[in-house]
């Protein structure tokens, strides 16, 4: 398949700029500067003055117009399923993005007086306690951005804690052939060498290997359980046994924490750190860049190396502080407090949930993954890899190289070709133990009649795929931008064009 083109250009506001054309009418400057202001612009060198303006001038209807259309050149969760396998991508309640417009929380400043943002300090605070209860674990620091800023915040946490006990030569991250690339990266950035496990034949760690790699050297393991294959650790007992023996520690990649919540803890599997995406499990949107909120949450014996600040209540003062005194701290991992607006958002949709409706999104999120699977295993091409026969949890991982070999179509055309119907497209290629993998997650968000929907064209898809292959490999046919030179698209050096691909609707480059 050739780097096609996009089909049309939307062109920037700038372009679209007509001189003279209006959408708000500012007062004159002289009505505006007068008393204190105009004194304190006074006050400003010359200098440092702007002398003009350049910005685009549209009417208010053509600027509506505008980001309207840009707004519908995109597949969002606002706009159909988005079954993007390990991402989550649940529905975002708009009440959660109210609450974070209210002057309360939008006008504070991170360097104010704690006494007068006592309602803020709390709001982390409690949410704190709610995840402590979710995960078991003891403690959590909000601070980390995104997932794998949580885990590379735990592998610090993992070597100041061996540091301190004199284990110096503990310099090994195991990590499983079905992780997340996130896990080897924050590991290896943390200093560590990585050693990868391999699955067994049910998907699982394969526990006769870990037996044989684990000695005193190694530091710990990251796992994800369920893993990304949607397959929970059968044997988590006695990893944790093999680990702990050698003072390893256990790190928990919580960032899909949908299987679990309500119904099992990593604190109680014997994890020692745990990480959560909030942007994911806790329905703050994602996607785009973020923001996102990793929270980190470890056992007793890891508090005092969790980053400064903690949250903490004084009993006897009645107040929310923030505690820096804490000599062991790793230091800091973000600036203030971590992505406050993100916490907001998920502490509101905790509340709203309560413990039984998390139970519920576990209940929902894995039937909804089982009936999709139990329907897409048996489409023509389609495999079902590691123990067919058992249920997987909130997604399921299918292979699609039995279509490739007998069409040539391969996951991407499927996944591009979904884009046509409407739905985003899966996680494909992930995890890389699976040839031609194609990662659903439907999340408890959707109803059955979605699933249905999505079932149904999926299965259409892949009918074409045996009647008219090019269809589907040339795809997507009905989106804003066609499929790109996904090499091009992602190098520096020709970011730029290929981002400037699109042509007006209609107008062929
Ligand atoms: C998404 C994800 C991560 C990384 O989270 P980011 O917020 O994208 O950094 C790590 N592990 C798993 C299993 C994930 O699904």
């Amino acid at each position: 398949m050739s780097y096609r083109q996009a089909k049309w250009i939307e062109p920037t506001i700038f372009e679209l700029s007509r001189p003279g054309a209006i959408g708000v009418d500012f007062p004159e400057i002289d009505e505006v500067l007068q008393g204190e202001l105009k004194e304190a612009l006074e006050e400003i060198p010359e200098g440092l003055k702007r002398r003009e303006l350049s910005l685009p001038e549209l009417s208010e209807l053509e600027v509506v117009r505008h980001f309207t259309r840009l707004s519908q050149m995109n597949i969002s969760v606002s706009t159909g399923m988005y079954p993007l396998g390990s991402c989550t991508m649940k529905y975002n309640p708009v009440v959660n993005e109210e609450l974070v417009y209210d002057e309360k929380i939008l006008n504070v400043h991170p360097l104010q007086p704690v006494e007068t943002i006592q309602g803020c300090i709390e709001i982390m605070w409690r949410l704190e306690q709610i995840l402590k209860e979710i995960t078991g674990m003891s403690r959590f620091s909000l601070q980390p951005a995104a997932g794998a800023h949580g885990e590379f915040l735990g592998c610090l946490i993992i070597r100041a804690y061996h540091r301190d006990r004199g284990l110096h030569n503990k310099n090994i991250m195991i990590v499983p052939d079905s992780a997340h690339g996130t896990n080897p990266a924050s590991a290896t950035m943390a200093g560590y060498e990585v050693k990868v496990v391999k699955s067994d034949k049910d998907g699982c760690v394969d526990i006769n290997e870990l037996e044989e790699m684990v000695d005193e050297k190694v530091a710990g393991i990251m796992l994800t359980n369920p893993n990304t294959l949607g397959v929970f650790e059968k044997n988590i007992d006695r990893i944790v046994e093999i680990i702990h023996r050698v003072d390893g520690l256990l790190y928990y990649d919580g960032a899909n924490l949908n299987a679990l919540l309500g119904k099992v803890r990593p604190g109680d599997m014997g994890f020692d750190i745990v990480h959560l995406n909030l942007h994911k499990t806790f329905s703050t949107p994602h996607g785009g860049g973020g923001p996102g909120s990793g929270p980190v949450g470890v056992v007793d014996k890891l508090v005092d190396y969790l980053p400064s600040p903690l949250v903490n209540y004084d009993e006897s003062r009645g107040i929310f502080y923030l505690d820096y005194n804490r000599s062991k701290a790793v230091g800091k991992i973000k600036m203030f407090y971590g992505n406050f607006s993100v916490l907001v958002k998920a502490y509101a949709y905790l509340l709203r949930m309560g413990g039984e409706g998390l139970k519920k999104v576990a209940e929902s999120s894995v039937l909804a993954s089982n009936y999709l699977l139990h329907k897409v295993k048996k489409l023509k091409g389609v495999t079902l890899p590691y123990s067919p026969e058992s249920p997987r949890k909130h997604e399921f991982v299918v292979s699609l190289s039995k279509l490739y070999r007998e069409t040539g179509v391969t996951a991407k055309d499927v996944a591009k070709r979904l884009l046509d119907h409407g739905f985003h497209a899966p996680t494909i290629y992930f995890p890389l133990i699976v040839e031609e993998a194609f990662m659903v997650e439907p999340t408890e968000s959707e109803s059955k009649r979605e699933l249905d929907n999505f079932y149904n064209v999926l299965s259409r898809v892949i009918e074409e795929a045996y009647s008219d292959p090019e269809k589907v490999k040339s795809a997507p046919h009905n989106t804003a931008v066609g499929r790109i030179n996904e090499v091009k698209a992602s190098h520096p050096k020709t970011m730029t064009p290929s981002w400037r691909v699109y042509t007006r609707r209609g107008n062929k480059l």
